[in-house]
């Protein structure tokens, strides 16, 4: 079974806050995010106004709740957390909302499971600031509006297609978040291991970013594992023999994929002969919901080019045979 503590998903640990970086400028990687947030948090400081809504998406562990805690940060103004599940009726959004104060940044993770019913509420909350509440029920029924203070929604979604179009069309900054270079992941793994008390050197870092999946959380979690072996089996310091064992013990190829990729890929390979296999087939052979495979899985194999999507199912593409170190069927009549 694959080491539950390697996948993305999952709540944040503590662990993942002692290495969450606190300012805009520690925050490495996504040059284009960073560089327009840092203007749209400058004006809507000089305006005193509260920046617009800001829409992160993009896979888990790739620093979108880090980027809205920053981003209330250098805003000086308070941060409130909260996601989609979570919110079950209209009334627990209302709370939250008439809480906030002038400017707070309110951060919804997985906004794209928000209810209907509290998706309603939402809509006048952030285009005007107005809440319109329903008390009592049946004839004694009467609206109530509420003002709320001005403030700012950061939303974070790894399924941008499942947004509303309403919802989505209310977020003036959308915000795409790209999985990270192995350069930039060196750089990550580099600075956590010095706050972790295990300095790497750079064959180590490197190793440890390759293995990653172009995901920061991952890259942290194979840190602190790599970490482990480094102060028990080796002299505490993380060299890339350390990490090339640590890694190879926990299941993590030199792609870095674990376990549960490659039981995805060798399933398409020696059932469905490379596929076009449905998405619904898969779930179900491998006992993995649906979300967890479009949310978790798939989107780094697609970005390595491993597997490709098609209109009647998911393929292999000759590099996850290579990598299987399978041959590929022969093409009938090709
Ligand atoms: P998401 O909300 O997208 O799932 P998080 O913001 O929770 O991701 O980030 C996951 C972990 O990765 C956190 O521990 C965070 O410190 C770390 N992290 C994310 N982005 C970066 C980055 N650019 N530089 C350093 N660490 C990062």
């Amino acid at each position: 079974a694959p080491d539950p503590t390697l996948r993305p998903e999952g709540l944040a640990d503590d662990n993942d806050r002692a290495l969450r970086p606190q300012e805009l400028d520690a925050f490495i990687g996504q040059e284009e995010a960073r560089a327009n947030l840092k203007i749209f948090i400058a004006s809507a400081r000089q305006r005193g106004v509260a920046m617009d809504h800001t829409l992160f998406h993009g896979p888990p562990g790739l620093g979108k709740t880090t980027l809205a805690q920053i981003m209330a940060r250098e805003l000086g103004v308070n941060f409130r957390m909260t996601s989609g599940p979570v919110l079950a009726k209209a009334g627990d959004l209302a709370a939250i909302l008439t809480n906030l104060e002038a400017r707070d940044v309110l951060f919804i993770d997985e906004i794209h499971r928000l209810n209907p019913a509290v998706e309603e509420v939402l809509y006048p909350a952030l285009e005007d600031f107005e809440l319109d509440l329903v008390i009592g029920e049946g004839p004694a029924a009467r609206t109530v509006r509420i003002e709320l203070q001005p403030f700012t929604l950061v939303g974070a979604t790894t399924r941008m297609g499942l947004l509303t179009t309403p919802l989505r069309d209310r977020f003036g900054i959308p915000t795409r978040l790209q999985f990270y270079t192995v350069d930039e992941l060196h750089e990550i793994v580099t600075r956590n291991a010095i706050k972790l008390g295990a300095p790497s050197d750079s064959g180590g870092a490197r190793e440890i970013a390759k293995r990653s999946r172009g995901t920061p959380r991952i890259a942290g979690r194979l840190l602190r594992r790599v970490v482990d072996f480094a102060i028990v089996e080796g002299d505490g310091r993380v060299t890339q023999e350390i990490a090339d064992h640590a890694l190879t013990r926990l299941g993590v190829d030199h792609l870095g994929l674990d376990g549960a990729d490659r039981r995805y890929l060798r399933l398409i390979a020696e059932a469905y002969q490379g596929g076009p296999v449905g998405i619904e087939t898969l779930s179900a052979a491998l006992s993995e919901s649906r979300d967890a495979l479009e949310e978790v899985i798939e989107p780094f194999l697609l970005q390595q080019g491993l597997i490709q999507r098609t209109p009647r199912g998911r393929m292999l593409a000759q590099a996850a045979w290579t990598h299987l170190g399978m041959a590929a069927p022969q093409v009938r009549g090709g």
